[in-house]
């Protein structure tokens, strides 16, 4: 048994949180000059543009138009294991109308003949992520759904439940999540407690940029609809989440059951309506603000998926678009590779669009590159402000604990950027700083204990895509990893090293 994490931070700011952001909110936010930020270029060569001038306004007045259509999110769900992730989210897309009625029938049948009744919701997402990763096409509509005000992209961090790399990739994308927690007796306090994933994926997300989190209070058709367990689970977990860095009114709490249905879409059992009157999961989940978008920077999407040889020429890729536009007959670059190529559609939701926006999960379909250049955790970016390639790198860390041991000069790491892992190592400990206001505290430190904030020096093995923290904050936020196990967060502050393109 490892030691459980002590609840008590030393100070009141966040222990475990993001790191420290300018004042003023998060870095992501759209400034108020719409003025394009350049990206740094050390003396590369001249690119073409990605759109001409006049074409860049047209799309512009589409996004405008756009604007009364419904705000979209990208939703991850986090959670211990056996929470009830993917019961949950089966039942939810069922309930809403995503899957269609014959197929749930044969989910039921097939799930009943192997003696696993209980999981034909499970089986919904289990099946999508089977089709999805033998590239065939789903008879399953389950990445996307809709409520009242908002259309939701669904992040895949339910398959690959143990996976850790893999719930970060979902969360780098994610602009807010589902905490599933366990109300049975002992489950959530398993989940809770030191080995549990409750608390790392919490602070994971909030770390990788998630600000609204709602915890779905999940199978308390279990424990007869206590209020008693859900107040208590929501006590002893409010404490810890603001620690990590959430704010109070950023995180409410749902009682549901995954597996009946209740309170997901509408509520009927009598016990939970004698003391729930507040808004069910999708009501709930419709209320989630929408997060500033990127629309005026210079484009960035980080590729996720690549979908080869669906059609001849063309490769399709997927990925959230982080920042500026994006249409057909654009012209991209791709990094790391440095090539050219021209977009040929862009689809979102699985239906063309005219374009495509920060904020949106798109596929697009590209032509007259070599697929074999591309791989999830490509770039695709505007070639006249192109993303910076990186080989070495300053940043403002938050160490994470317990840790097996101290962190050293030297010490081989792996940063973990969106969809991307890269070896590396600690080239400097520059100083150790105050948690509050970022003084420094010590230069030159020997080594970092848990739960430090610190700037540290990063040198990477292989040049690796980044932005500043400053200016587009999900591309300049990044995890350490080390044995298996997240060590740190961070944010980058200097590029010190890049690479010529
Ligand atoms: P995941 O690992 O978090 O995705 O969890 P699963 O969705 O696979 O569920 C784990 C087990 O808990 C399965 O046997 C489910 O049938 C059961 N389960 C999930 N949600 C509920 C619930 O709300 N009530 C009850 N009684 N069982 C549930």
């Amino acid at each position: 048994m490892k030691t459980p994490v002590k609840l008590e931070a030393p100070k009141p700011a966040p222990a475990h949180s993001a790191p420290p952001t300018a004042a003023g909110g998060e870095a992501g936010d759209e400034p108020m000059s719409p003025a394009r930020v350049p990206s740094p270029k050390p003396g590369g060569r001249k690119w073409p543009k990605q759109h001409p001038a006049a074409r860049r306004k047209e799309l512009e007045a589409r996004v405008a138009e756009a604007k009364e259509e419904k705000a979209k999110l990208n939703l991850v769900v986090i959670g211990h294991v056996d929470a009830g992730k993917s019961t949950l989210m089966g039942h939810l897309l069922y309930a809403l109308g995503g899957v269609e009625q014959k197929t749930m029938n044969k989910f039921e049948r097939d799930s009943q003949k192997e003696g696993k009744g209980s999981f034909k919701f499970a089986w919904v997402l289990d099946a999508h992520s089977e089709e999805r990763a033998r590239g065939i096409t789903m008879d399953v509509a389950v990445e996307h759904f809709e409520t009242a005000h908002r259309r939701v992209t669904l992040l895949d961090a339910p398959g690959h439940r143990d996976f850790v790399p893999n719930m970060i990739s979902g969360a780098a994308q994610a602009d807010v999540a589902i905490l599933v927690v366990n109300a049975r007796t002992g489950e959530f306090e398993a989940g809770f407690e030191a080995n549990g994933q409750t608390r790392e994926h919490a602070v994971l997300a909030r770390s990788l940029g998630v600000q609204q989190l709602v915890v779905a209070v999940n199978q308390l058709d279990a424990v007869g609809w206590a209020k008693e367990r859900f107040d208590a689970i929501a006590a002893r977990l409010a404490p810890f989440l603001r620690q990590a860095g959430y704010k109070d009114a950023a995180v409410w709490f749902v009682p549901v059951s995954g597996f009946t249905g209740e309170n997901l879409v509408k509520r009927s059992a009598p016990e939970l309506a004698a003391w729930y009157a507040g808004p069910t999961l999708v009501e709930r989940i419709d209320q989630f603000a929408p997060p500033a978008r990127l629309v005026q920077r210079p484009f960035r999407l980080c590729v996720s998926d690549v979908y080869k040889g669906l059609n001849m020429g063309v490769v399709a890729v997927g990925g959230k678009i982080e920042a500026g536009l994006v249409a057909a007959n654009d012209t991209l670059l791709v990094l790391p590779a440095c090539e050219l190529c021209t977009v040929k559609t862009v689809l979102s939701n699985h239906e063309a669009v005219a374009v495509g926006t920060a904020g949106d999960n798109v596929e697009l379909g590209l032509h007259g590159l070599d697929p074999a250049v591309l791989s999830a955790g490509s770039v695709l970016c505007d070639p006249e402000a192109p993303m910076p390639v990186v080989r070495k790198f300053t940043a403002q860390i938050i160490t994470f604990g317990p840790l097996a041991h101290p962190i050293t000069q030297g010490m081989h790491v792996i940063v973990h950027v969106q969809n991307v892992n890269e070896a590396g190592f600690l080239s400097k400990l520059v100083a150790t700083t105050d948690r509050n206001n970022g003084t420094v505290l010590k230069r030159r430190p020997k080594m970092l204990p848990e739960k430090t904030n610190a700037v540290v020096e990063i040198t990477l093995h292989r040049p690796l895509c980044l932005e500043l923290y400053a200016t587009y904050a999900q591309l300049g936020r990044f995890m350490l990893r080390d044995s298996g196990k997240t060590i740190a967060a961070g944010i980058v502050t200097e590029l010190n090293e890049q690479v010529r393109i």
